[in-house]
């Protein structure tokens, strides 16, 4: 394989960094003045604000308002060099990373590849269900719902109908919390005004969650009241609900119960993303990377992991951090500390997270907010909740679309982003996948 050419070898030693997310993108942010020449790949030119996919997804943001290009961050960087690549394995004897566009050497090497939705090997729900864990699966996402609604419109048989129109949404986490709130809050307020041929009255939102309560790890009272929030909307929440199988029309429970529905969306696991060449001792739980207190990858040298990919146990955190921005951001700040203190032959420091907190909305002035020393809900939590995010995200642009669509849609009820466009533009509304009985 050939070396990727224009990226000169000086006197700088060289860092790669494997992933532009949150983790790799303030690491290599904090990079930009040292004295490292900083090589970050990504798969994608631009860097996405996950914790806004589902509203992605329910049309109530584009995508480019919760996605930023990764090449105008580093303008100007004479010793930061970005490529739109697809890391596939390193070599860790010669210190070589192997892309789709050649393969390049280091002196440090960064993985912060992130996670992936995780179906625990069960075919039917991989094949039919729709992930979140991308921009692009969340915009497939809302095309699927408005490409449902539209056939569901030509559809004759009520039963057809009702199955078209309903929603599964699995995994009572954050995630499942929030994406079935947004689709309850459509069918109870926007759809109706959209398809007034439709019944809404028939469209069941469901949200399955294997374990006995939504948020699980959060404060038992925000548990509670994230699900007497879901309900007020009109979500069907079922607890202690497993989920068994799915074949595009019907999901069975463990338990043998079945739903009806065309659009179901998998919020229910993650496993991290891989890439060949990490000796198998260092996989941990959810194929996560075992690594030590500085981020060190387990049974290789000048190797790091840092984000929702490292697996680190401590006493305050025995089955590791969860996987959230706030580790990965400070994973990347202590990484960035070490690594100078490495080249300075200083003691290198212990990574400790600080918990600041966990929110989760689900609906207009309806939210939950844990804080260290402080647990409320209602209104005052959805503020902060739209401060937090509104503050989190990549530019100021960005930030003011957001903000403008946010007020937009609270003082008129709608958001104006139903739109189903598809890749190639004459192609007619179609489903973004069949169905067996269909194939
Ligand atoms: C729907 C959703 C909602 C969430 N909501 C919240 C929330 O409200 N609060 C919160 O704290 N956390 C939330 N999270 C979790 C949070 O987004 C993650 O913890 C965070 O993104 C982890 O950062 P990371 O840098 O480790 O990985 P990521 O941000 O996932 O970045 C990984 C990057 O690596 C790139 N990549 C992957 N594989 C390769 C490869 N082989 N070659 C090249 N590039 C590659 C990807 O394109 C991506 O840019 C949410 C996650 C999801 C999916």
């Amino acid at each position: 394989m050939n070396t990727i050419p224009n990226i000169p070898k000086n006197e700088r030693k060289r860092i790669v960094i494997v992933g532009g997310g949150f983790a790799g993108l303030k690491l290599a942010r904090k990079l930009m003045k040292s004295h490292f020449q900083v090589v970050l790949f990504d798969k994608n030119n631009y860097h996405q604000f996950q914790p806004l996919f589902y509203q992605v997804a329910t049309a109530g943001l584009e995508p480019s308002a919760i996605s930023f290009p990764l090449r105008k961050i580093f303008q100007a960087q004479q010793h930061l060099h970005f490529r739109v690549a697809t890391v596939d394995r390193i070599e860790p004897g010669t210190q070589e990373i192997f892309t789709n566009i050649g393969k390049i050497d280091y002196d440090y090497l960064v993985l912060a590849m992130g996670a992936t939705t995780n179906y625990f090997g069960n075919k039917g729900i991989a094949e039919h269900a729709v992930p979140m864990k991308s921009l692009s699966e969340a915009l497939q996402l809302r095309n699927t719902i408005l490409t449902h609604f539209e056939k569901a419109l030509s559809a004759s048989q009520l039963e057809d109908r009702k199955t078209l129109m309903n929603i599964v949404v699995v995994g009572g986490g954050p995630t499942g919390v929030e994406l079935a709130g947004a689709i309850a809050e459509m069918r109870n307020v926007i759809l109706p005004k959209d398809y007034p041929e439709l019944d809404f009255s028939q469209m069941e939102v469901s949200l399955l969650e294997a374990g006995p309560k939504v948020l699980n790890g959060y404060s038992e009272a925000s548990s509670v009241k994230a699900e007497a929030y879901l309900e007020k909307l009109g979500v069907n929440v079922q607890t202690a609900a497993m989920v068994a199988d799915y074949d595009g029309q019907a999901v069975t429970l463990k338990d043998g119960r079945t739903l009806n529905s065309r659009t179901v969306i998998w919020a229910a696991g993650v496993k991290a993303n891989e890439i060949g060449g990490i000796p198998a001792e260092a996989y941990g739980r959810a194929r996560r990377l075992i690594v030590d207190r500085q981020n060190r990858i387990k049974g290789v040298e000048n190797i790091f992991a840092i984000g929702d990919l490292a697996y680190m146990e401590t006493e305050k955190y025995p089955q590791a951090h969860p996987q959230v921005a706030q580790v990965a951001l400070q994973q990347a700040s202590l990484l960035h500390r070490n690594l100078k203190h490495m080249e300075d032959h200083k003691p290198l420091r212990e990574f400790r997270y600080t918990d600041k907190g966990s929110l989760a909305t689900v609906g207009r002035n309806l939210a939950v907010a844990d804080l260290p020393f402080l647990h409320f809900q209602g209104f005052i939590a959805w503020v902060l909740w739209l401060f937090v995010h509104l503050m989190s995200i990549v530019g100021v642009k960005n930030r003011l679309f957001v903000f403008i669509n946010w007020a937009w849609s609270y003082f008129t009820y709608d958001q104006s982003l139903r739109l189903l466009i598809n890749p190639k533009e004459d192609e007619p509304v179609t489903e973004p996948k069949a169905t067996p009985a269909e194939a």
